[in-house]
C-alpha cells in the first residue's frame, strides 16, 4: 500500500509537471513559415500532377493522365521517368528513404521505409553507394506485411501482401529530425488482389459512383458528362491537454480516453468555449500544426473552439474524397505529433471525457460533374434545378436503402459512446432537408407536378431553389444525415474513424441508387410524352419511396425513437449490434453488385471489426481494472486510515459523529469498488474461456460494460470524498481548464 506521503508526493509531482510543462512550453514555433503568405509555400512538400507537368517529359506527363482518365495501363518506361523526377526532387529536399503509405485495416496508416541507396561495385571492385529508385519501386511494393489484420483472408503461409501506387494522389514529405522520408500513397492487396486496406474500395466505389451517376446524368439531358466525382469535407473535432497530465493516467495512455473521474463542477455548461477565443497556447500548437499541413498540400481553412471545454475544430476545404481521405488521415497524424513539440497531447478519441460531449468527425459530401459543377447546388436554370432535385431524391433513396450499412460503416467502440449521447447524432440513420427542400419534395410528391413542364416546375415554387444557400436559415444538430444547402453532411462518423470506410459505403449507396433509377426512368421515358416529365416523376417515385427516411424534428428526442421504430427504421445502438448488417447478405448485396467489396472481402471485414471491439474493449476493462486497483482502493484505504487516526484524536461527540458518518460513506464507496472490481474481474476471466468472438463482443457490450459503469461510479464516488492531496489521478477539473484558462 502507498503510504500517505508517497502519494502525496506523486500528487505535488504532478502538479510540479504540469507547471513546469506551462513554462517550458510557451513554444517558439518551429516554423518561420508564419510570417509568409500561404500561397508560397502551400504544398512545398507535395508531388502531384502540378509538379509531374513541369518535371516530366511530355509524353510520360501524356501516358500518366492516360491511366488516370481513361485506366490505361501505366508503362515501364513513364514509371521510370516519374521515378526518376520524383527521386531527384525528393532527394534535393533532403530525403533519405522512401515509404509505401497505405491504410491497412487497423484504422491507422502504416509505412515500411526504405533508404534510396543502392550499392554499386565499380571496376576495379570497389563497392560505391548511390540514390536510386526506379520505377518498379514506385509502383509496387511488397511490405512483409503478415502482421496486418486480413480477417482470415490470408493464411500466414501465404502472407504476401502489395502494396501499388495511387498516381491520384500526391506524394509527399514527412519530415525528420535526420532526414526525410518520401511517402507515396499507396493500395495494399493479397496475392489474388483482395483488399487489404480502406483505400481500395474508397477507389472502386469512386468509380463505380462515376459510371452509375455519368449514365444517369446522360439520361436527364447532360449528354457530354464524362466522369462523377464524389466531394468530401472533414469537419474533425479532437480535445488538446496538458502533455504532463497524459504521463500520470494509464487510461489516456493505454485507450485514448478517460476511465475514471469524476466531474469538473465546471464542465459546458457556461457554453463559452464554443466559438469562443482561442487560448494562446493552443493557438500557437494550431498554428503550427497547419503550417505543417499547408507544407503537405491539405488546403486548411477553419479552426475554432468546440462546445467543450479544450475541444476544437480543423476543417479544411473540401477535395475529391480520396484526397480528402488521405488528408484527413494525415491532419490527425500531424496535429498528434505538433502536440507534442507544444508540450500538449491531442486526443482524438470520440469520447476522451465522459459528461461533456464527445467528438465527431462530419463528412460533407457531394457529387460534381468534370465540369466541376456542384450536382446538388441548385443552378440558375430549370434544367440545373431539376437535376438538383434528380439527384438529391436518388441520394434520399440511397440512404433509405442502405441506411443499415450507412449505420455500421461508423460503427467503433469509441462512437458508441457517442452516438445517442444527448450532445450527438442518434444511432438511427435519418435525413434532415430543411423546410423549404422538404416543403418542395411534399408537394411533388402528391402529384402537384405531375404533369409539370419546366414553366410549372418553376411556379411550384421550384425557382426558389437558388436561394435555399442563401437563405436556408434551419440546421438541425440533432441529424445525423442533413442536407446544408448543397452538400449532405454525415454527422454521425466518429473523430478518430478512417473516412474511407464510411465514405465507400455512402458512395456506393449513391452509385446503386443511381444504376437503379437509371433502370427506372428508362421506362418512364418510353411511357411519358417529354423527358422533363418523365424525370418529374421518377423524382416524385423516389420522394415517395424513401419518405420514411426523412425526420425534420428534433433527433435527441425519445418520441423520435418510438417513431423510426414505428417506420421500421433500423436501431442498432451499440457496435456489436451494427456490425451484424455486413453479416446479412440482403443489406451487403450492393457492394458486391457494383463490384466494390466482394463476400470474402467483406466477410473478413466483419472479423477484423469484431476481433478490434473485442480487443478494445477488453484492454479498457483491464486498465480500469488496474487503476482501480492500483491507484484507487489504495488512495480509498490511506484515507480511511488517516481519517481513523484523526477519530481518537476529536473531542466533542458531535464532531465524531459527524466525522463517522463521512468515514461510512467512504468505506461503502470501497466496498462497492471491491465488489464491481470482482465481478468485472471474473467476467472478464471467463470470457478468455469462450471461442465465439461474436459472442465475446455481445457479452463485452452488454454485462460487462455494466459492471465497468458500476466500478467508474464507485472510484468516481470516492474520489469525491478523498482529500485532494492525496488522489493520484489528474483531475477532470485540471485536464480540461489548467491549460485554457491560465
Ligand atoms: P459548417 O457550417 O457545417 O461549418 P462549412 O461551410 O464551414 O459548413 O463547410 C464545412 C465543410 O464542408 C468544409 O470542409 C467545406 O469545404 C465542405 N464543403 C463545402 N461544399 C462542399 C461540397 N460541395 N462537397 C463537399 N464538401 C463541401
Ligand atoms: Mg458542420
Amino acid at each position: 500500500m502507498f503510504t500517505t506521503d508517497d502519494i502525496t508526493h506523486k500528487r505535488r509531482e504532478t502538479m510540479h509537471q504540469f507547471t513546469f510543462a506551462k513554462t517550458r512550453s510557451q513554444p517558439v514555433s518551429h516554423h518561420a513559415k508564419e510570417r509568409q503568405p500561404i500561397s508560397e509555400y502551400f504544398g512545398e512538400l507535395t508531388f502531384g500532377l502540378g509538379q509531374m507537368r513541369d518535371k516530366l517529359p511530355r509524353e510520360a506527363y501524356q501516358g500518366l493522365i492516360r491511366t488516370l482518365e481513361q485506366g490505361k495501363k501505366l508503362t515501364k518506361e513513364t514509371a521510370d521517368d516519374v521515378a526518376l523526377a520524383v527521386k531527384e526532387w525528393s532527394v534535393a529536399k533532403g530525403c533519405t528513404h522512401f515509404c509505401h503509405w497505405f491504410q491497412p485495416m487497423t484504422g491507422l496508416t502504416a509505412e515500411k521505409h526504405d533508404a534510396f541507396i543502392s550499392i554499386q561495385r565499380s571496376y576495379h571492385s570497389e563497392l560505391g553507394v548511390m540514390e536510386k529508385f526506379t520505377g518498379g519501386q514506385l509502383i509496387q511494393g511488397e511490405p512483409d506485411a503478415s502482421s496486418f489484420p486480413s480477417g482470415g483472408m490470408r493464411s500466414t503461409f501465404e502472407a504476401r501482401g502489395y502494396t501499388a501506387w495511387d498516381p491520384s494522389s500526391p506524394m509527399f514529405i514527412l519530415e525528420g529530425e535526420h532526414g526525410h522520408t518520401l511517402c507515396i500513397p499507396t493500395v495494399f492487396f493479397g496475392y489474388h488482389g483482395e483488399a487489404l486496406d480502406n483505400k481500395t474500395p474508397l477507389l472502386r466505389s469512386a468509380q463505380a459512383l462515376s459510371k452509375e451517376a455519368s449514365e444517369f446524368l446522360k439520361l436527364i439531358g447532360d449528354v457530354d458528362v464524362k466522369t462523377v466525382t464524389a466531394t468530401l469535407g472533414t469537419e474533425q473535432e479532437y480535445f488538446v491537454i496538458d502533455r504532463s497530465f497524459v504521463s500520470k493516467r494509464p487510461d489516456l495512455i493505454l485507450t485514448g480516453r478517460t476511465l475514471l473521474g469524476a466531474p469538473s463542477p465546471r464542465g459546458q455548461q457556461l457554453e463559452d468555449h464554443y466559438f469562443g477565443a482561442i487560448p494562446t497556447r493552443v493557438k500557437a500548437f494550431m498554428e503550427d500544426a497547419e503550417v505543417e499541413l499547408y507544407k503537405l498540400g491539405v488546403p486548411i481553412k477553419t479552426r475554432h473552439n468546440e462546445v467543450a471545454p479544450s475541444q476544437f475544430e480543423v476543417a479544411p476545404i473540401f477535395e475529391n474524397a480520396n484526397i480528402a481521405s488521405d488528408h484527413n488521415t494525415l491532419t490527425m497524424d500531424v496535429l498528434k505529433r505538433v502536440a507534442i513539440r507544444h508540450g500538449l497531447t491531442c486526443l482524438i478519441h470520440e469520447k476522451p471525457f465522459a459528461g461533456i460531449n464527445g467528438s465527431g468527425k462530419h463528412c460533407n459530401w457531394s457529387v460534381c460533374n468534370d465540369k466541376g459543377e456542384n450536382l446538388l447546388d441548385p443552378g440558375n436554370t430549370p434544367h440545373q434545378n431539376l437535376r438538383m432535385l434528380a439527384v438529391t431524391t436518388v441520394v434520399l433513396k440511397a440512404v433509405f436503402d442502405h441506411c443499415d450499412a450507412l449505420r455500421a460503416s461508423i460503427a467503433s467502440p469509441g462512437n458508441d459512446h457517442r452516438l445517442g449521447g444527448n450532445e450527438a447524432p442518434p444511432a438511427i440513420i435519418s435525413v434532415f432537408l430543411g423546410s423549404l427542400l422538404d416543403k418542395i419534395l411534399n408537394s411533388i410528391e402528391k402529384g402537384e407536378a405531375a404533369k409539370a413542364t419546366e414553366q410549372q416546375i418553376i411556379s411550384l415554387g421550384v425557382s426558389q431553389i437558388p436561394d435555399i444557400s442563401k437563405d436556408y436559415t434551419d440546421r438541425n444538430r440533432t441529424s445525423p444525415f442533413a442536407f446544408t444547402g448543397n452538400k449532405f453532411e454525415f454527422r454521425a462518423v466518429g473523430s478518430s474513424a478512417n473516412v474511407a470506410v464510411p465514405v465507400t459505403i455512402l458512395n456506393t449507396a449513391a452509385a446503386d441508387s443511381f444504376k437503379k433509377a437509371t433502370t427506372r426512368l428508362k421506362e418512364l421515358l418510353a411511357k411519358k410524352s417529354g423527358r422533363d416529365e418523365a424525370v418529374m416523376e421518377l423524382i416524385k417515385e423516389l420522394a415517395k419511396e424513401s419518405k420514411a427516411i426523412r425526420f425534420e424534428g428534433n433527433g435527441y428526442s425519445l418520441e423520435w425513437q418510438k417513431e423510426a421504430k414505428a417506420r421500421k427504421l433500423p436501431i442498432f445502438d451499440t457496435t456489436v449490434e451494427a456490425l451484424e448488417v455486413f453479416n446479412t447478405p440482403k443489406a451487403i448485396a450492393f457492394l458486391v453488385d457494383n463490384n466494390v467489396l466482394s463476400k470474402p472481402e467483406i466477410e473478413s471485414r466483419y472479423h477484423i471489426a469484431v476481433e478490434r471491439y473485442v480487443k478494445t474493449v477488453e484492454i479498457e476493462m483491464s486498465t480500469c481494472l488496474e487503476m482501480a486497483m492500483q491507484y484507487v482502493i489504495p488512495t480509498v484505504e490511506s484515507q480511511l486510515v488517516a481519517m481513523d487516526a484523526a477519530h481518537k484524536t476529536l473531542s466533542t461527540t458531535t464532531a465524531k459523529k459527524l466525522h463517522g458518518a463521512r468515514m461510512e460513506a467512504l468505506e461503502e464507496a470501497l466496498e462497492q469498488i471491491l465488489t464491481s472490481h470482482k465481478t468485472l474481474k471474473s467476467g472478464l476471466e471467463k470470457l478468455h474461456e469462450e471461442k465465439s468472438e461474436a459472442t465475446k463482443a455481445k457479452t463485452l457490450s452488454t454485462e460487462l460494460m455494466e459492471h465497468m459503469r458500476k466500478l467508474r461510479a464507485a472510484c468516481d464516488s470516492a474520489e469525491t470524498m478523498t482529500a485532494d492531496s492525496l488522489w493520484p489521478l489528474p483531475k477532470y477539473r485540471e485536464m480540461l481548464f489548467a491549460h485554457t484558462i491560465a
